[in-house]
Order: C-alpha cells, then sequence, then structure tokens
C-alpha cells in the first residue's frame, strides 16, 4: 500500500477564522519516492508535513476533514506515537528532543527511549556519527554546534531507529553552502537506503536531483503534479 494517501483533505486551524491551511487535497505518495512540496511561504507546505507525520491535529489544534492515511493508519486516529520508528521529522528549527548535553546523548536518546540494550545503543551511535561525519563532535555540547551541525545532527538523530519514511520541512533554510551540500549527501544517502523522503522547500536547486515528483501548492490547494523535467521547463 501507499506510505501516504490523502483524498479531499482540508485543515482548518482551531485559533483563525481564515481559509483552509489546505483544500481539498488529493495525493499518494508510493513507498521509495523522494517528493518535493513546493510553493510560496503560506501556501500550506508545512501543513500537509504535519498532517503525514501526524502532529496535526494531534499536536497542534486543528479540524482535520477527508481521508488521510500514513502507513495504512488513518492519521487523525492515530497516536503518534504509533509512527515513532517509521516516520523519522525533521524541522526547519530542530530543537533537542530532551536536555541532552551532548551529540552521543542526543542520538542515543530514542534508542534509550525504547530500551534498546546499552551494548546496542553504543553500537548504533557509533555508526551512524561515522555514517554522517559527527564522529569528532560526539562529546560536544550540543548548544556548541552551528547552524549546519545542529541540522545534521537532527537528521542523524532521525535516522536512529531505521525509519523507512523521512518528513523534512524546510531544512536547510538558513544554512550556507557547504552545509546544504552535506545535508544534500545525508538525502542522498537515505534514498540510496530506500526510505520514502517527502521534502517541504521552497529553495529548489539543491534537492532536485534527487526529486521523483514535485507538488506545488497554492493558499493551501494543490495545483501542479510534475516531474523535476516539467519543472524545470515551466520555470
Ligand atoms: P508554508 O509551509 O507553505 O509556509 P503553512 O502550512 O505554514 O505554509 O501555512 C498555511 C496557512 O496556514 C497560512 O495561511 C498560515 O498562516 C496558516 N497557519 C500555519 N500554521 C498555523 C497555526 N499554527 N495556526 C494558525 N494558522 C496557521
Ligand atoms: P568525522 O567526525 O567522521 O571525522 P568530520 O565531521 O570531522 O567527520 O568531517 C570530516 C569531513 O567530512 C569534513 O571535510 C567534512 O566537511 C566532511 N563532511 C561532514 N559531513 C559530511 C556529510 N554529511 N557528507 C559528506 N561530507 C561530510
Amino acid at each position: 500500500s501507499s506510505v501516504y494517501e490523502g483524498k479531499n483533505v482540508t485543515v482548518n486551524y482551531l485559533n483563525t477564522q481564515a481559509t483552509p491551511a489546505l483544500e481539498g487535497l488529493d495525493m499518494t505518495i508510493e513507498a521509495g519516492e523522494c517528493v518535493l512540496l513546493t510553493g510560496i511561504s503560506g501556501s500550506g507546505k508545512s501543513t500537509l508535513t504535519q498532517v503525514i507525520n501526524g502532529l496535526i491535529p494531534h499536536y497542534l489544534p486543528a479540524v482535520v476533514s477527508g481521508e488521510s492515511y500514513t502507513l495504512g493508519y488513518a492519521t487523525t486516529e492515530t497516536p503518534i506515537e504509533t509512527y515513532v520508528g517509521e516516520v523519522g521529522s525533521v524541522f526547519q528549527n530542530p530543537k533537542s528532543q530532551h536536555f541532552a548535553t551532548t551529540v552521543r546523548s542526543e542520538l542515543a536518546f530514542p534508542l534509550e527511549n525504547i530500551g534498546t540494550d546499552v551494548e546496542e545503543i553504543e553500537q548504533q551511535v557509533a555508526f551512524v556519527a561515522e555514517r554522517f561525519h559527527l564522529t569528532s563532535l560526539l562529546e560536544r555540547s550540543i548548544f556548541d554546534l552551528s547552524g549546519g551541525e545542529k541540522q545534521r545532527l537532527a537528521i542523524a538523530t532521525a535516522t536512529i531507529l531505521k525509519p523507512s519514511v523521512y518528513v523534512f520541512d524546510e531544512i536547510t533554510a538558513n544554512l550556507d553552502e557547504e552545509s546544504v551540500q552535506q545535508i544534500y549527501e545525508m538525502l542522498r544517502q537515505l534514498k540510496a537506503d530506500g526510505a520514502t523522503i517527502i521534502l517541504a522547500e521552497h529553495r529548489l536547486a539543491w534537492v532536485m536531483p534527487l526529486v521523483d515528483r514535485v507538488f506545488t501548492l497554492e493558499a493551501g490547494k494543490l495545483t501542479h503534479q510534475l516531474s523535476p523535467q516539467e519543472l524545470w521547463n515551466l520555470s
């Protein structure tokens, strides 16, 4: 079955009288695809990513109508804990998931949370740190990382439970070119693993080589579904 299936999905935030943040969205995302959600600020990209990963309506007060399924579970009915280990999310401004003081403990946290034994945690953390070039930073306080390092850590942490789906919302906003390149390389590796990757981005150029399909949003409505080549021809 599909990784995500939305039928006539409409989202209204409870605290506004404004028009819906998403309206009548129909969308299917298949396993192993890398899809790009694009559109200007306020078009609904972030809302859609948070419907997909279940933050809406469970963590943000909103009314969702229509049908919305992630990995076969109705997102409006399913507690977000169900997706732990299945869907990895990273946001524009990554926050520490707890009061971790070091990169090592931040990486270890999701494993500790599910009761993984100490030896296994050590192995996994070492593997992921090596893979994503964080080994030399393991004992560093997370408060002493650069923006790019913080984001690389957030992505690496999202991989530690080996989810099959990733939701990345504007993860390179405010980063320099070198950091963007390093993050591109991390995503390329996740795609090579066979993961499904959902990216919300308004800066397109850096991700295009990874992208299989592009969805454009305008004022909460899905306006185009394109191949990267078609998007290229439009611009
Ligand atoms: P994008 O990610 O494309 O910038 P968003 O999904 O953040 O778009 O926003 C879509 C619409 O929903 C905008 O009109 C925005 O102002 C509104 N919106 C976003 N988040 C909230 C929220 N937490 N509460 C109320 N309205 C919101
Ligand atoms: P390690 O801790 O594994 O020794 P470093 O963080 O010191 O790795 O980085 C080693 C080199 O790899 C640096 O030149 C750095 O710019 C590069 N690098 C860091 N992160 C990435 C990445 N995600 N993809 C590709 N190269 C990277």
